[in-house]
């Protein structure tokens, strides 16, 4: 029997764990991709128990993992640097962070080895319900399944008609890398993620391997010289002093800063065309969530079709999906969202508002249910 054929636009994390997990499945896949190579938008990646499990599941975990940051903790700190928060990295539930070229390396390769044909520098500038993109070249190409996996922006979703809103919040962030030194760390900062608040100002501080660590720099877009560019490092200077030896290596590496996106939709598929991701579920970044779920998201959708012989049942397998997955990924958006509405308190406030509700088991319990959640298709550890 011939094999099931599918196109996805878009080679990001959430793309090419999606065709990775069709290929594997038998499916014939083609990643179309607008950079003329595919490239990583951002520095470090924060990946959960439930994104670990999916790269195991693709077997990309070895290389996506090689020489990760394993954290002990993950820890908050008021304007004053006290400790607000210091979440411990519990055993069965792992997080560790990476650079998210070496993430996308590993997708890139496990694709490779499932014979995904990966086409870069085309842009896709729409789809139909009849698994048809279509290209800006001109021309378009159909196959028994269409993957929308183009991020925010999606034209997938829009030209499909699915999108019921797309929110750009008022806050984002400057990502960027240092390289690391010795010293960086006082010996009560070594081994944990450490996030510090001043005013509306964020600065997340992770180290991804032993010789880089990824900083984000986050305010509202009001905040003109928290925004700017390049990197106004007197500014952050002044709001986070403790951190200046990092602020002062700002530079070497490319630096993207933006507003934060949130999309709804009012279905994840039109007939034989899916979306994926942040084209259908981009959510702010707080939990460090939206990569997680746009793997996990993609390799639920690529079981869902398993049982798929003929592209005629192929509508109704993606219905299955995204009612089964749903509700774990709304709730993250929720979540998400949530979390960051504590920016804009004034600092006491929000200083007793986050260990209130981090010490209430339950609300601990919301945080961390993406984490805790075990995705379609992996295998629980142990
Ligand atoms: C500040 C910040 C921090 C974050 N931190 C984390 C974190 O720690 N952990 C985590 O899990 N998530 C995090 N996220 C979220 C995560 O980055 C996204 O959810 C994730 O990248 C979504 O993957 P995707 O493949 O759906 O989209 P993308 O990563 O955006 O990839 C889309 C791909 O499609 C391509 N493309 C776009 N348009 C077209 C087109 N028209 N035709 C062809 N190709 C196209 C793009 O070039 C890109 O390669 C963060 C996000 C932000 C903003």
């Amino acid at each position: 029997m011939a094999k099931l054929t599918a196109i996805v636009a878009g080679g990001g994390i959430g793309g090419l764990a999606t065709a990775a997990a069709l290929a594997q499945r038998g499916w014939a896949v083609t990643v179309y991709e607008r950079q003329d190579e595919l490239r990583a938008v951002g520095a470090g990646i924060y990946i959960w128990e439930n994104g670990l499990r999916v790269l195991e599941a693709l077997g990309a975990f070895t290389q996506a993992t090689e020489n990760a940051f394993h954290g002990t903790h993950f820890e908050q700190r008021d304007n004053h640097g006290a400790i607000i928060d210091s979440a411990p990295v519990a055993g069965g539930n792992r997080l560790l962070t990476v650079p998210r070229s070496q993430l996308l390396a590993a997708l890139k390769h496990i694709c490779e080895q499932a014979d995904v044909k990966i086409v870069t520098s085309t842009e896709v500038i729409g789809a139909n319900a009849r698994g048809e993109l279509y290209f800006a070249s001109g021309g378009s190409h159909t196959a028994d399944l269409a993957v929308g996996v183009d991020g925010v922006w999606s034209k997938v979703r829009e030209t499909l008609g699915l999108e019921r809103s797309h929110e750009q919040t008022t806050e984002g962030a400057i990502r960027t890398m240092v390289s690391a030194a010795a010293g960086d760390f006082g010996p009560a900062d070594v081994g944990k993620y450490i996030e510090c608040w001043n005013g509306a100002r964020r600065f997340l501080v992770t180290p991804v391997n032993s010789e880089q660590t990824y900083l984000a720099l986050t305010c509202p877009d009001t905040d003109a010289p928290g925004c700017e560019m390049p990197v106004n490092k007197a500014a952050w200077r002044d709001s986070f002093p403790q951190w200046e030896h990092l602020i002062e290596r700002i530079g070497e590496f490319p630096i993207n800063w933006g507003v934060y996106s949130v999309t709804r939709c009012s279905a994840w598929s039109a007939g034989r065309t899916a979306i994926v991701g942040d084209a259908a579920h981009a959510q702010t970044p707080n939990l460090g969530q939206g990569g997680g779920m746009a793997m996990q998201n993609g390799l639920a959708m690529a079981v869902a079709l398993e049982a798929v012989k003929d592209r005629r049942d192929i509508p109704d397998a993606l219905e299955q999906w995204e009612e089964s997955e749903r509700d774990i990924v709304e709730h993250c958006q929720r979540w998400a969202s949530l979390y960051g509405e504590v920016t804009y308190l004034p600092d006491e406030v929000r200083t007793r508002t986050i260990r209130g509700a981090m010490s209430d088991p339950w609300v601990a319990g919301q945080v961390f249910r993406a984490a805790n959640h075990a995705p379609i298709g992996t295998v629980p550890p142990g």
